[in-house]
């Protein structure tokens, strides 16, 4: 099966073009945030889920209570790392899956596995030992495939994407979820991250996987060698080999 990865490359490419320069900008000057009264505070969101084959039982949506704080151009970059997150759970399972063999090694679960060697399980799982990054990415992502299910079909809370405005580098943030089931996706999203233009689709992709990876039960230190850094910073990287030009912190600096 032909898989396109054209939207992986367009990401990395958006990446490297932008690390490195995000620090130089001086903060715009404070822009008050949007009163809502009057309107609901949430609208919800749904997202289409792309089918894996191989993956059975998946519903066609998942569905965010997005705060009615973000403006149009701000929903639009949470939607689209959102779609970031799942097309690299897509691409990982469809790879995996193989053709049907089920067998396969994914550039995701290669990538990582080169190079995330600590905090490779989640607080949750209480399986046979987890001994190296390419489990681990399988173990989360079918993680995410739980997720998924459990939100397109509401049988967990609602997903609440939240507001906040800070001129931090606080970018996304979600806590550590203790249970496997029926794990609502909150997250905290900053505005003011949203509106900086070197802020690219793909660095709000890795801050946005990042996220979900909290929600399936991995942990911080947000740093090198840690399964909750290094796994997104494959897909921020195209699944390519770390470059020495580009230090780990420019990219895990858009992680919470
Ligand atoms: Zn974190």
């Amino acid at each position: 099966m032909p898989i396109n990865i054209q939207p992986i490359l367009n990401l990395m490419q958006s990446i490297l073009q932008s690390v490195g320069q995000v620090n130089n900008l001086l903060p715009p000057s404070f822009i008050a945030p949007p009163m809502n009264e009057g309107i609901p505070p949430y609208t919800e969101m749904a997202i289409p889920v792309p089918q894996p084959p191989g993956i059975t039982g998946l519903p066609p949506n998942v569905y965010f209570d997005v705060s009615t704080r973000f403006n149009a151009t701000q929903k639009q970059k949470i939607t689209d790392s959102i779609n970031g997150v799942l097309f690299n759970w897509y691409l990982h399972m469809t790879q995996k899956w193989n053709g049907g063999a089920n067998n396969g090694l994914s550039q995701l679960a290669s990538c990582t596995n080169t190079y995330a060697t600590k905090n490779l399980r989640p607080l949750w799982y209480r399986g046979v030992a987890i001994t190296n990054g390419r489990k681990a990415t399988e173990v989360a992502m079918d993680q995410f495939t739980q997720i998924i299910k459990d939100n397109g079909f509401r049988k967990s809370p609602k997903a609440r994407i939240d507001w906040t405005y800070n001129r931090g580098i606080t970018t996304m943030r979600a806590n550590t979820a203790i249970g496997q089931t029926r794990v609502p996706v909150n997250i905290i999203v900053n505005a003011y991250q949203l509106d900086q233009s070197n802020v690219t689709t793909g660095l709000l992709l890795g801050s946005m996987f990042h996220a979900w990876l909290h929600r399936a039960g991995f942990t911080d230190p947000k740093t090198t060698s840690y399964f909750i850094s290094e796994c997104p910073m494959c897909a921020m990287r195209g699944y390519q080999v770390k470059n020495p030009a580009l230090p780990d912190n420019s990219f895990y600096q858009f992680f919470d």
